[in-house]
């Protein structure tokens, strides 16, 4: 009986038998792995398993860079994110998050659990339905959670509306079909451009979207994350 080949979940080459351990790409754990891909992609069993919030969360914990362009696109790799949906609502904050922490900024793992919470009740579509993209509520979040905001505060508060306000502008003058990985890109850029002006952050790499022209409604030479 011939061999049965498997494909790679997340670059398609085909998987190579393996022994030994092998380090998972998301939360960064070592594992027995029987294959593996080529080109070193491997899931831990528990990170295959998880749905959104459990990736999103092991991701950030495990990531120790300062650049959205590593994390975002890392996380909308998996399995649990299809093209567009409201996965992408939970992961604009944790990034965010995690990049701050990652840069000196005081962020406990607890605020990532309280910044997928305050997303998760957006639906599908509010871009259009609602005029207001849950990923730019999420890019909001995630400045709100930093400085501390509530309804009450003056200028934290000041900062988390423009935050959202400056993502939704972005977004709007893009233009559309929506598309959830622009969004993400978008929000996570306008977030840490106003963060800026009030810690010490680097700047951030220009977004490459590694998924163009591979999902639906992808606006190709009309995207500025294209190519
Ligand atoms: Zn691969
Ligand atoms: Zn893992």
């Amino acid at each position: 009986m011939a061999e049965r080949s498997f494909p790679c979940p997340i670059c398609g080459e085909i998987l190579e038998k393996h022994e030994g351990k092998a380090e998972c790409m998301f939360c960064g754990e070592k594992e027995e792995a029987d294959y593996i891909c080529p080109n070193g992609h491997f899931r831990c069993e528990e990170c295959r398993l998880a749905g959104p919030k459990e990736i999103i969360e092991r991701t950030c914990k495990n990531y120790d860079g300062t650049e959205p362009i590593e994390l975002a696109p890392l996380i909308m790799k998996h399995s649990s994110f299809n093209a567009h949906g409201i996965e992408h609502h939970l992961l604009v904050a944790p990034v965010i998050l995690t990049i701050c922490r990652n840069s000196g900024i005081d962020v406990s793992s607890k605020k990532i659990k309280t910044a997928m919470k305050r997303l998760e009740d957006i639906p599908y579509g509010a871009c259009g339905s609602r005029g207001a993209c849950g990923a730019c509520e999420s890019a909001g979040v995630a400045v709100s959670l930093i400085t501390g905001a509530s309804f009450r505060s003056g200028e934290e508060r000041s900062l988390a509306l423009r935050t959202t306000s400056n993502s939704l502008k972005a977004i709007a003058e893009m233009g559309g079909p929506r598309c959830c990985k622009q969004s993400v890109y978008a929000s996570i850029e306008q977030a840490i451009s106003i963060l800026k002006e009030e810690y010490d952050l680097d700047d951030i790499e220009d977004f490459k979207c590694p998924f163009a022209g591979d999902i639906e409604g992808c606006k190709e030479e009309r995207c500025i994350y294209y190519g």
